[in-house]
This record gives structure tokens, C-alpha cells and sequence, in this order.
């Protein structure tokens, strides 16, 4: 056949021979139609209102008829001969009596039956959910299937399935089905939003093991709490007089250094749940704001395991390093030192080795023994206020000797007098007075010619074999001034 069909509007609607869906359940009642014997039943203009009928209510998430096998929405098409059937309101193909090679016939019949099971869920929890407000004085108004209109001009109308109210709150009611998607979750929130109202979903059943992807749009959406209405809950309603549901939650906690979930089922009374109509959020327990806690929490713990750790690692290298420094001073002490078989400069080249490696040896292949020995003895010079390990009987001496022969000492040994308090001792044996004349005279060239600065290398040995004495002090521990004249 070419061309337009006309059909008589009084003649019967015809379906397509061979309709992908073949049955369709009604949310409502839970009756399942055969859908050819469904439309046939129509006269054609009746089914062309009717088309027109459910694809409005299917815009407004208040579809009626669900394909029977995947309970998602249904909408009615006409072929271009006339000819009607239906369609999903998602047709992306997942509904398996399109994909029917996959599913065996049994399979197919046990999801209907589930569908069908799922709409006597719902009249009950319904049922159940009308007793337990009813029981409770503090609700009023509780009315199921009441047509909510949106308030202030705004479009739309809501019919949830028990409404009720409060001293404090407008509540509208939903039990939630494997037929709510996501996007009727999020525009029921954004309607009751709007109309100042808390929407509280309602399961008839919850278990965290046996999650449906709609269970996880509540449960995630409502800060991971989600409210189950079922016998026991309206038992223990009108025993206490009290609207009661069974709330789960997920309780986050912290194991090891990280956050694990504990899933808690508790019956709790109206008062312990918090509503809030800004988030649409009514919830038992704060989930987001423990995990966040939570999270510091841990955060925290572990700056201070790293701290802790810094701080072991830290003494552990001091503690290395006064080993080694102890060692090395005792070894230039002892002049009569051989270690051993190893010859004596044998043993200062693996001490000054080891110290290279942390950055206080000598450069070089050879490094000097004696330019070691001398500033070893200096510091212990500085150390004990008098000299050690050279042939001079007083400080005196010695300061007279590191003038003409080593002024590169002179900074150092004058920081060292100072840190250790023993630069009395150097001008107790100045009785004639010159030391401190000479002194006096090269003082302001102490700082800026080159011949009394140390090598880089030997001056950081010094340094770390003197524990830093040999070194200015630091200007926050010591004025400035003072600190060059520590050398006089
Ligand atoms: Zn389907």
C-alpha cells in the first residue's frame, strides 16, 4: 500500500502484528495487559487521545502503564499504516523483550512477575506508610494520592502518594520503585524544592548487599541515608504512637589510615530525623560531614606520622654524625694511633672519606693530615682555654703563633674562645699586653683580606668537628657587632 491511510475514527484501532512490547503492567493496580488485545479494545479516536493522554503523563513522571518486563515507562506509537504499539520512554535498547535472544522465556516471565510483585509492594508500603502517620498526632492532613499543585504560577502538579503536614514542615511522601529513574528523582526534588516542602522517599525494602541502581539514586542523594516503611516499622508506629521508619545509613569510620563504610539499620522515631527543604535532604545521620571529619582526621594523622618520621630520621643522622665526629677527633688526638694493620694515614683517608660523604671532608686525593691535626688541636685548644697538642705553654702563645702562621685560623679560633668562654684565658698571659695590640691592628682586616679566610673544605670540617662553634653565630642568637669582635 502507497500513500496516507485514512482510518474512520469509529473503527476499532488495529496493533502491529508482531509488537516488540507485548505486555504492559499498570503501575497503579499492578493489572497486566496483553498489549495487542489492549488496543484493539480502543475505538481509533479513542487511542489517538489515549496516545496523546500518556505521553503527557509520562512527561510529568506520572507514567501509568510500564513495559511489563522492564517496568521503564511506556508512551504510544502509531505507524505510518495506522497502526499502534508501544514504545519505552528510554529506548536505549537495555529493555530484554527487545534483546530477547538473550533471556530465556522463563527468564522474561520471572521479570514480569517481579514487576508485577513491585506494584503490590508499592499499594502496601502505601497502605502501611497512611497507618503509621495516621497513628501519629503530630501529622495532619495525611491523605494519599492527594494532587499537589505547585503554588505561585509555577507549572505542574505533583500527586505523591501520601501527603501529609506538620507543625514545621509540608511533607510529601513517595515510595520509591524500580520504575523511578533518575531524572523523576531529581525533578520531584526540584519540584517540592520550590513548594518549600520535604519529600521523603520511601523503600519497602533495603538491603546495602542487594542495591538497585534507583536504590543508589535515593540512597546517594539523601547524604546516604535511606528510610524502609514495613510491617514491623507500623507495628512498632502504633505501639509507640509515633511514626517510626527503619532508617540505614552508612557510618563512615576509619581503619587503618583509611575510611571504610559500616552500614547501620535503625528504627527511628519522626524526631530524630533532620529535614532540610533547601537540599531535600532528610536524613538520620550527617554522612558527609563525619566522612569529612573524618578525613581531617586522618590528614592530620599522617603529617604527624611523616613529622615523626623527619624527626627519627633527623636523629638518626645526628646520632651518625657525633659517632663519626667523636671518632675523628679521637683519631687526631691520639698521635700514636694505628689502627690495626692500616698504616695511620691510611685510617684518615677512610675517616675523611666518610665525612666527604655527608659533605665535612677535605677535597681531594690527598688530603693534608697535619692541616687536619692542627685545627683538631685548635678546637680542643679553644675547648680546654689552653693549648692542646701544640708546644706553647699559654693562649697567649698560641695567639702570638697564629698571627705569623696561620691567620687563617684566627676567625675561627676567636668564634670558638667565645662559644666555649674561655677568652679570659687568652689575656690572662697577655700581661705585657701586645697580643692585644696586634689584634687591635688587624682587626678590621680580619673580615675582608683574604689570607685569614680558611679554605671552603677545611673550614666546614672545622666547623662540624667544633659543632659549629668555629662559626659566627647566627644574628638572631647574637648582635653582630659583638660577633666580629669575638675574634679580638
Ligand atoms: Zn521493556
Amino acid at each position: 500500500m502507497v500513500g496516507n491511510t485514512t482510518v474512520d475514527p469509529l473503527a476499532w484501532a488495529s496493533a502491529v502484528i508482531k509488537p516488540e512490547i507485548d505486555e504492559v503492567r499498570n503501575t497503579r493496580t499492578g493489572h497486566v495487559f496483553d498489549v495487542r488485545r489492549l488496543i484493539r479494545a480502543f475505538r481509533y479516536e479513542r487511542a489517538i487521545l489515549l496516545r496523546q493522554k500518556l505521553k503527557a503523563l509520562v512527561k510529568r513522571d506520572e507514567a501509568r502503564l510500564v513495559c511489563a518486563t522492564c517496568s521503564v515507562p511506556v508512551y504510544v506509537a502509531c505507524s505510518t499504516t495506522k497502526q499502534f504499539f508501544f514504545r519505552h520512554r528510554h529506548e536505549d535498547g537495555s529493555c530484554p523483550a527487545i534483546t530477547r535472544a538473550q533471556l530465556s522465556e522463563a527468564d522474561i516471565r520471572a521479570m514480569k512477575y517481579r514487576g508485577a510483585q513491585e506494584s503490590e509492594a508499592h499499594k502496601r508500603v502505601k497502605a502501611l506508610l497512611l497507618r503509621s502517620l495516621s497513628i501519629d498526632p503530630r501529622f495532619s492532613d495525611v491523605a494519599p494520592e492527594k494532587t499537589w499543585k505547585a503554588s505561585e504560577g509555577l507549572a505542574g502538579l505533583r500527586r505523591p502518594d501520601v501527603s501529609a503536614r506538620t507543625d514545621t514542615h509540608r511533607l510529601a511522601f513517595e515510595v520509591q520503585l524500580s520504575t523511578t529513574f533518575m531524572d523523576v528523582v531529581l525533578s520531584r526534588k526540584e519540584f517540592y524544592r520550590t513548594e518549600g516542602a520535604a519529600l521523603v522517599w520511601v523503600l519497602p525494602y533495603f538491603h546495602p548487599s542487594y542495591r538497585r541502581m534507583t536504590d543508589d539514586d535515593i540512597l546517594f542523594g539523601n547524604n546516604s541515608n535511606v528510610f524502609v516503611v514495613d510491617e514491623r516499622t507500623a507495628a512498632a508506629s502504633e505501639a509507640a504512637g509515633t511514626f517510626i521508619m527503619t532508617c540505614w545509613y552508612r557510618k563512615p569510620v576509619i581503619q587503618g589510615d583509611e575510611i571504610i563504610d559500616e552500614w547501620v539499620e535503625r528504627m527511628v522515631r519522626w524526631d530524630e530525623v533532620m529535614v532540610d527543604v533547601d537540599r531535600q535532604a532528610n536524613i538520620v545521620f550527617d554522612y558527609a560531614q563525619e566522612a569529612a571529619r573524618l578525613r581531617e582526621e586522618l590528614k592530620a594523622a599522617r603529617l604527624e606520622r611523616i613529622a615523626a618520621a623527619k624527626d627519627a630520621a633527623r636523629q638518626a643522622q645526628e646520632e651518625r654524625e657525633n659517632e663519626l665526629r667523636e671518632q675523628v677527633l679521637r683519631f687526631l688526638l691520639n698521635v700514636s694511633s694505628n689502627d690495626g694493620d692500616l698504616p695511620r694515614y691510611k685510617t684518615w683517608l677512610v675517616l675523611n672519606d666518610s665525612l666527604r660523604f655527608i659533605g665535612y671532608g677535605f677535597d681531594g686525593d690527598n688530603p693534608d693530615l697535619q692541616t687536619a691535626t692542627r685545627i683538631v688541636h685548635l678546637i680542643e685548644s679553644a675547648r680546654a682555654g689552653k693549648p692542646v697538642g701544640f708546644r706553647y705553654k699559654s693562649l697567649a702563645e698560641l695567639g702570638h703563633h697564629l698571627i705569623h702562621q696561620h691567620p687563617e685560623l684566627l676567625l675561627a679560633f676567636g668564634y670558638m674562645l667565645r662559644k666555649f668562654g674561655t677568652r679570659d684565658a687568652l689575656y690572662s698571659d697577655d700581661r705585657t699586653g701586645k697580643l692585644r695590640v696586634k689584634l687591635e691592628a688587624i682587626r678590621s682586616d680580619l673580615s675582608r683580606d683574604p689570607k685569614y679566610r680558611m679554605a671552603a673544605d677545611e673550614e666546614r670540617f672545622c666547623a662540624f668537628l667544633s659543632g659549629g662553634a668555629s662559626r659566627k653565630s647566627r644574628p638572631e642568637n647574637d648582635n653582630p657587632d659583638n660577633s666580629s669582635r669575638a675574634a679580638a
